[in-house]
């Protein structure tokens, strides 16, 4: 029997036991002998033959004796085992013996794990390792076979070279399966001054697996199986970690190394933020990439905006945006992210960074986020949710002090963060620059600890955004900040710094267990991802990638894109009847417009104009991405004289205009982190001498009856010209293929399909607040009061009665569809508890086409508003096709989609009362039939 784990197969070299009775006097432990010296061969009198040949005894008792099968013993079907007690021989047993008989020695004989030791690093160097996916281990194997040097019986090998040691064949004839998946070999042979053996494998980074896996190990052609442990938790490894690491070692990973305090900038690999590593402890190096949209600071694919990404209402689509962004930054060897940005932008909509949002409503927004999270977490990049929260505005966001109650932020931005949070396991938060109820919300235990750590269960780290520890602040800030939950500042240490941290726990102002647990949170996230054991990556875009990120930039935007006003008919153009298209205006002739501030992407394929840095305060420069409209509306319209003018002029706009059969006129509205704007009508923001593109657009419109208005800009606008025009696209900031996209849906190669996730207002009266507190920046604390509490959006339109210029969900196609059959199931006392709206959904136009079907729940609580969006499918359908479609809401789900937040529960509660449910292809009442009623516990 094979003395590793209990397996009958055998060979020479194999340590291997016999039962029995009256085998030995007592229990005899061998002492592993001296270097070069052997294991006896007989013990208290006791010896063991194989085919006559002693063998070397390793433990003797009278019922179990452990031996060494004797190298010389040739394989075959039946070598003689005896044992010799004394005088007294025992019978003789037969046992087969293979050329190998490879198996491994068991950690635990009850669970039948194998012996997977590691590194000093791992803290596991004899004991049994908490295995980590990516990392090397040793297999303690037994049976291995020959190896190249002959091998002496009982002696430990002490040869000082590996390949003496090795298996014949070397590494190459060892083949090791965990999970089916193929591991690499990087020794297989005799363990050094043991007689076993050793196999030094390194664990497959794609194993996942809750329980133990099971391997397969094949030495020259032989095959032996055993089980090996399931890679560790996150939990499990970050304190295994931990317990190995010095406290100056622990508070190293409690700040980044960058900026000026630490004197370092720019930073390694062009990253935003950097933490050296630990690499005597196997801890790499943290590089943040710069990455709303793409990463940052050096070339990468320039998607169309977030806030498009979110207009296609499509969570796969939105996947795989994210996952642009995770491949390039991990391919640049970035593997943490500071994108994600989640703040419900619809309170603000001259917010400078809406077009980095997912737009107004919190369940749109979150689950979106959640999509661009979950993909760079799935390349190995630290996902984040930022800027968490309340950052709705640019305007003084370090004085802002937001005020605003505890349900009404749970069911608005708070909930956002939340779904985001808990949909895609994010393992970091940025906190904000600005203050929650007279607390910077980096030093909000309200914020940091109550609801994103324990009401939701986060087990990431809390990082601040860039500096937004106020450096005014005073030195207490460190103790604060700790207890408070955040758990790293950035990009520097000026509070988070060993010095000020160690006298604060001495003093015991900081508790010795909550710098454990902020050192734990970052090495979860660090081992959540699987970013230690990565492979670097390749270093730069390759063009295989490049092109594939492309291709879903323009994806995105065909998709995203949004078309609110298509009178006559106008849209899409017809090719065969077009003679002359003016085209007008917004660079369409060099590119598409870009967002600014730290979300600024530099394309993979150069800047096409930089028009520098704004007129208005910006930090930013106004950059155009290579993708111009122009050329691809030549290429539609070949049979068509296509001109271009700059729009500068509006007369000369205009006379060019007038002699053709379509004014196409591009109009920008150039955003920015670090400004908001002043007003939603388009606003030259960006030259000295500003140019009115609003009356541009009047004065085209008065001399083209076919007027066509397309739109690069980050978010709700007011259109004073929305009367005389024909058709107008939403194509936000639409990225490196936008030119060709937008060419795309103008000549109808591209059916939009795009909603807004915002409302656009139909004028800067209809907001909460109609101008931006705080909006001449100053640099002192003021009041941002948000008694609308949780009405923002539509919500705050449905609840004042407004009628907006476009609502939420909004967005028109070149054909028709229609719901009918329209019908509500309720299975709200299974134990899965849901409601499922079916209905019936027909193309009844003559192009394909893709409908965003939404689903409104009217909740019956005081203080909610008149509905909420609570699902939504988006469907594409060929002509004439009818399909039935069910959206199922579960009550569940992290949305908490039937639920109102119960301030003194400190819970989501179920209210009592009649809930009506709405479906349709908006938010406006006019675009939504009842599906129907359910009563609650009434
Ligand atoms: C922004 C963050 C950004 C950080 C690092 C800050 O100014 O508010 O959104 O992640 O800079 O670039």
């Amino acid at each position: 029997m094979n003395a590793a784990s209990n397996l009958p197969n055998l060979s020479p070299g194999s340590l291997a036991t016999v039962y029995g009775n009256n085998l030995a006097d007592a229990v005899h432990f061998v002492a592993p002998p001296a270097p070069g010296q052997s294991f006896p061969i007989a013990v208290a009198g006791v010896s063991v033959s194989v085919n006559a040949v002693n063998a070397p005894l390793t433990y003797v008792s009278a019922t179990q004796i452990n031996f060494q099968i004797p190298w010389e013993i040739p394989t075959g079907p039946a070598a003689s085992v005896q044992v010799t007690n004394g005088g007294a021989r025992s019978n003789i047993v037969t046992i087969p013996l293979a050329a190998a008989a490879p198996s491994a020695f068991l950690n635990n004989a009850a669970t039948g794990i194998a012996w997977v030791t590691g590194s000093v690093q791992e803290g596991c160097p004899i004991s049994q390792c908490a295995i980590q996916s990516g990392a090397i281990y040793q297999l303690w194997a037994n049976g291995l076979g020959p190896k190249n040097l002959p091998e002496q019986d009982g002696v430990g090998d002490t040869a000082t070279n590996m390949n003496d040691l090795s298996v014949r064949g070397g590494p190459g004839s060892c083949q090791l399966t965990i999970g089916g998946v193929s591991a690499t070999v990087d020794y297989c042979g005799a363990a050094p001054g043991e007689i076993i053996d050793q196999v030094n494998f390194l664990y497959p980074l794609s194993i996942s697996a809750a329980a133990p896996v099971e391997a397969a190990l094949t030495v020259n052609g032989v095959t032996g199986q055993f089980l090996l442990p399931a890679p560790a938790t996150s939990t499990q490894l970050a304190a295994q970690m931990l317990a190995q690491m010095t406290q100056a070692q622990k508070l190293h990973l409690l700040a980044g190394d960058g900026g000026p305090v630490n004197n370092w900038t720019p930073l390694p690999k062009n990253a935003g933020g950097w933490l050296s590593g630990i690499p005597e402890l196997g801890i790499p190096d943290l590089y943040w990439a710069s990455d709303s949209m793409g990463v940052t600071a050096q070339p990468a694919t320039a998607l169309p905006s977030t806030i498009a990404s979110a207009a296609t209402w499509d969570l796969e689509l939105a996947y795989q945006w994210g996952s642009v962004i995770g491949a390039e930054a991990f391919t640049y060897g970035l593997n943490a992210s500071t994108g994600g940005n989640t703040n419900l932008i619809g309170r603000e909509p001259r917010d400078g960074r809406v077009f980095e949002t997912s737009g107004e409503d919190p369940i749109l927004a979150g689950k979106m986020a959640a999509q661009h999270i979950k993909a760079a977490q799935d390349h190995h990049v630290i996902g984040c949710v930022k800027h968490f929260a309340f950052n709705d505005q640019e305007t003084g966001r370090t004085d802002s002090n937001v005020l605003i109650s505890d349900r009404g932020g749970r069911e608005s931005d708070l909930l956002a963060f939340e779904i985001a949070v808990k949909d895609s396991n994010a393992q970091s938060v940025m906190c904000s620059y600005n203050l929650l109820n007279g607390v910077y919300a980096c030093e909000n235990p309200y914020l940091l600890t109550q609801v994103l750590k324990q009401d939701w269960g986060f087990n990431g780290f809390v990082f601040t955004d860039w500096w937004a520890l106020p450096s005014w602040g005073p030195a207490s800030t460190t103790i604060t900040a700790v207890n408070a939950g955040l758990d790293q500042e950035q990009p520097d240490n000026q509070f988070f710094n060993p010095d000020a941290l160690s006298g604060a726990i001495a003093s015991g102002q900081i508790s010795q267990s909550r710098i454990d647990d902020m050192v734990s949170r970052i090495l979860h996230a660090m081992y959540e991802v699987g970013l230690i054991n990565q492979p670097p990556g390749f270093g730069s875009l390759y063009p295989a990638l490049i092109a594939s990120d492309e291709d879903i930039a323009q994806t995105v935007e065909e998709q995203g894109a949004v078309l609110l006003k298509n009178a006559n008919g106008q849209l899409p153009l017809n090719p065969a009847q077009l003679k002359s298209i003016a085209v007008i205006g917004s660079h369409a002739d060099i590119g598409v417009l870009s967002g600014g501030g730290s979300a600024q992407i530099y394309p993979t394929e150069g800047v096409a104009l930089s028009e520098g840095y704004p007129a208005v305060p910006g930090w930013s420069q106004v950059i155009w991405d290579p993708s111009p409209p122009l050329p691809w509306i030549k290429a539609a319209a070949p049979g068509a004289t296509v001109t271009y003018d700059p729009g500068t002029d509006p007369a000369s706009a205009a006379a060019l205009a007038a002699k053709a059969d379509v004014a196409i006129v591009f109009v920008s509205q150039w955003a920015s982190e670090g400004l908001d704007l002043p007003l939603l009508t388009f606003t030259d923001v960006i030259h000295a001498v500003p140019i009115d593109q609003d009356s541009l657009v009047s004065i085209v419109a008065a001399a083209n009856p076919h007027t066509i208005v397309v739109m690069e800009n980050g978010g709700a606008q007011v259109l004073p010209w929305l009367n005389s025009v024909n058709a107008v696209l939403e194509a936000w900031y639409p990225g490196i293929r936008g030119g060709q996209a937008i060419a795309d849906i103008l000549f109808g190669k591209v059916n939009p399909s795009g909603k807004l996730p915002i409302t656009f207002p139909a004028s800067v009266d209809q907001l909460p607040r109609p101008s931006i507190p705080g909006f001449v920046n100053i640099d002192y604390e003021f009041n941002t009061n948000y008694t609308e509490g949780l009405l923002v959006g539509y919500k705050w339109f449905d609840g004042m009665d407004y009628t907006p210029e476009f609502p939420f969900g909004f967005g028109l196609s070149y054909t028709t569809f229609q719901f009918s059959n329209v019908a509500l199931k309720n299975n709200l006392s299974a134990s899965n508890p849901n409601f499922q709206v079916t209905f019936d959904l027909a193309n009844t136009g003559a192009v394909a086409g893709a409908e965003v079907a939404q689903v409104y729940l009217a909740l019956p609580a005081d203080g909610e508003p008149p509905k909420r969006l609570v699902g939504w499918q988006k469907v594409p359908l060929a002509p004439g096709q009818k399909q039935s479609v069910t959206i199922v809401v579960d009550q569940n789900d992290s949305s908490h989609p039937l639920s109102y937040w119960d301030t003194s529960a400190g819970n989501w509660v179920v209210g009592p009362g009649t809930y009506t449910v709405y479906v349709g292809n908006s938010s406006a009442m006019t675009a939504l039939q009842a599906a129907g009623t359910f009563t609650i516990g009434k």
